[in-house]
């Protein structure tokens, strides 16, 4: 399987580029105290013109210093818009940003450059870097290939860019998302991935609402969880040679899905880096293995992709 060869840092920390807010709007669909917008930077005239891919990230340099008069450090988001640019138009780069909030010792502290986004209007400038990232991306012939898409939270943003450049693309094998949150409100971009279910075949949406979500043992949903729920759907897919995985969100989701795809025998994802425990024995390996562990003594293979922060 061969990546794109993809361009990194035409703009950097120290030489950032201005570029204009023209969108900036909540994604999800009823209200929530877990703020999630969806930005759209106009980087016209700069050399960041239809060369930021989807699956890579967008450094945002925020004014001011921090508390200790230094200048406030860039942040990384994934690009939530498709690589030909929003709406197909290449000096359109969109993410997703969710507002972060910490309550520590009775004190509420806004996260810098989160907030910072969260409150910019359109017309307004920011600082932009990058394109970072060449790994996290959907491979030269994208259209043949089956994908099975594990995001939460904010993960979600380079799957909707993908989904959009897979669905333009005409690829006809299958297409799973499958999206973990707390509350039904944090569903981010319902509607839009609702519509391309409806209007493709081939993709699959599905929900694990932790807090809400119970499986039929009573127990909660997480995306791991749905690989066995839904494993009529989905084992066929990862049984087939020509299928990747991707995994985008918060950090340690991915030894869930690791647990799960062992325990449905899946190869081609994932070697055991000694020898692998007898498929007797794979159960009590995996309860006995913490994740950190696990992660040590498993690699994943070139057909899983990563991006957890
Ligand atoms: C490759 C990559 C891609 C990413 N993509 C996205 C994306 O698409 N969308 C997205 O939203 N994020 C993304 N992130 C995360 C993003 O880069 C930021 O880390 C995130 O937005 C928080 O940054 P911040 O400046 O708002 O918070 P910071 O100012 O860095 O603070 C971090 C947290 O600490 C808390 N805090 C601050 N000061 C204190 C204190 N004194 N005591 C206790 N708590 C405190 C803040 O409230 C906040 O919750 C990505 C990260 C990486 C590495």
């Amino acid at each position: 399987m061969q990546l794109p060869e993809v361009e990194l840092n035409i703009y950097n920390k120290n030489n950032p580029v201005e570029a204009k807010i023209v969108e900036n709007r909540i994604v999800s669909k009823e209200s929530s105290p877990n703020y999630v917008r969806h930005i759209t930077f106009d980087v016209s005239g700069t050399d960041l013109v239809g060369r930021v891919c989807v699956g890579q990230s967008i450094g945002v340099m925020p004014p001011g210093e921090d508390e200790k008069g230094r200048p406030h450090k860039m942040r990384l988001y994934s690009v939530s818009s498709p690589s030909g640019g929003e709406n197909g138009n290449p000096a359109l780069i969109s993410t997703t940003v969710k507002r972060t909030i910490e309550e520590y010792e009775g004190k509420i502290y806004l996260g810098v450059a989160s907030n910072y986004l969260a409150d910019l209007k359109p017309g307004d400038s920011v600082m932009l870097a990058g394109p970072s990232g060449k790994r996290f991306l959907l491979p030269e012939k994208k259209e043949s290939y089956n994908y099975l898409f594990f995001a939460t939270g904010t993960g979600i943003a380079p799957f909707r860019g993908m989904m959009l450049d897979l669905i333009r693309s005409g690829c006809s094998g299958s297409v799973a998302l499958l999206f973990g949150c707390s509350y039904r409100t944090d569903l981010l971009y319902p509607d839009l991935f609702g519509e391309m279910e409806k209007d493709h075949p081939n993709v699959h949406y599905l929900t694990a609402v932790s807090r809400e979500d119970r499986r039929a043992d009573g127990s909660k949903k997480y995306v791991q969880t749905l690989l066995e729920d839904q494993r009529d759907l989905l084992q066929p897919i990862l049984e087939q040679d020509n299928t990747l995985i991707y995994i985008c969100g918060l950090k340690g989701m991915e030894t869930g899905i690791y647990r799960e795809l062992l325990r449905m025998g899946l190869p081609g994802y994932l070697e055991w880096k000694k020898d692998a425990p007898e498929p007797e024995s794979l159960e009590s390996t995996l309860k006995t293995l913490t994740d950190s562990e696990l992660k040590k003594q498993i690699r994943t293979t070139e057909r899983v992709f990563e991006e957890v922060y």
